[in-house]
């Protein structure tokens, strides 16, 4: 059987066998994650650290991770659960919203409530989210319901139908952009078209989950809908969520998700003027006005004996990809 949920499209032959992101395996006749629910850390962090400078700065947000990941960094910078199962304990989706909204100070109960630090939702982060997009929906949906907020940080290597799918319970968002290269980006096991698709149609989103509802998702027995066994929602709901807006249409209207971007400047790998300049364009593309986070990096993985960019380099590639946007924000320094 082969898995859609990331451009790798991997066979699973068999209930031994998982795909490249050794998460997904054969469960009968459907393709699942194995590390649905098991949850490798839990923190209540500033939603600064995800991170996020323009979406409700000075908040917190319990961020809870998993494990695996469908791309293969050698810088990974969370290599001790990206690369496999590891111990962990396991929640549901109703747990991790509940623990949510205790923390938010909404469930009455105060006695493990810092107000200094009320949360405002769910991150889904640390690892690689979307190697199991059945966790973030569940859990999205139950935190959405709750009147709190959902934040994704991702590599945003999923099939678009996927990505798309989760749309309307995502409140914003941080992708990473590794590179502006589409062989550099193969070279880490990743494919730029389909991560830029998602950027746009995230910067591009408006609606809400209003219409998403039960009736619509998807009838497996839909004899017009040729997806209807692999995907999540119905024809219509899809056509709805597939619908795109212009960017002059989103500026005046206002975005429903909003969206930030990750450039961890690697050395030897993309840390040149070029190197930027050539990833910042294809943002500018989409529009100028995304938030851009350009980080340094620190030895880790396969990477130990490299030294962390240095800062002046660092602060050079700021404004080399200011020439083409509006929003450029050093981090990790
Ligand atoms: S999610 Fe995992 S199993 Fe599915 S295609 Fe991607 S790497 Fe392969």
């Amino acid at each position: 059987m082969i898995c859609r949920n990331c451009p790798h499209y991997c066979e699973i032959k068999d209930a031994q066998s998982v795909g490249k992101c050794g998460v997904r395996k054969l469960v009968g006749d459907e393709i699942l994650p194995a590390n649905y629910g098991e949850i490798t850390s839990l923190a209540l962090d500033p939603i600064e650290k995800k991170p996020l400078s323009r979406f409700r700065p000075g908040t917190f947000i319990l961020s809870v991770g998993s494990w695996g990941c469908n791309m293969t960094c050698p810088w990974c910078q969370n290599e001790a659960i990206s690369r496999g199962p590891v111990q962990c304990s396991v929640m549901s989706p109703k747990e991790v919203a509940a623990k949510a909204v205790e923390l938010s100070g909404r469930s009455g109960n105060a006695a493990n409530v810092s107000w200094e630090t009320l949360n405002i939702g769910v991150a889904y982060t640390y690892n690689e989210p979307l190697v199991a997009p059945e966790f973030v929906r569940d859990t999205a949906k139950l935190v959405r319901e709750a009147g709190l907020v959902n934040v994704l940080v991702s590599n945003g290597m999923a099939d678009p139908k996927i990505f798309e799918s989760l749309l309307p319970y995502i409140d914003a968002m941080n992708i990473d952009l590794k590179t502006g290269d589409p062989e550099k980006y193969k070279s880490i096991g990743g494919n730029l078209d389909t991560v830029l698709a998602n950027i746009k149609s995230a910067a591009y989103f408006v609606g809400t989950s209003k219409g998403i509802t039960d009736e619509n998702e998807r009838d497996p027995q839909d004899k017009d809908d040729p997806d209807a066994k692999t995907g999540i929602y119905s024809t219509r709901t899809r056509s709805i969520l597939n619908f795109k807006r212009s960017p002059e249409e989103v500026a005046r209207i206002g975005r429903s998700c909003h969206v930030e971007l990750t450039y961890l400047v690697v050395p030897g790998f993309n840390d040149t003027e070029e190197d930027i300049k050539q990833a910042a364009k294809l943002v500018a593309e989409i529009d100028p006005r995304i938030p851009f986070h350009v980080t340094r990096f620190f030895p880790a993985a396969d990477m130990k004996n490299v030294m962390p960019t240095r800062i002046d380099v660092l602060l050079r590639l700021v404004e080399a990809a200011k020439q083409y946007l509006t929003d450029v924000i050093p981090g990790n320094i």
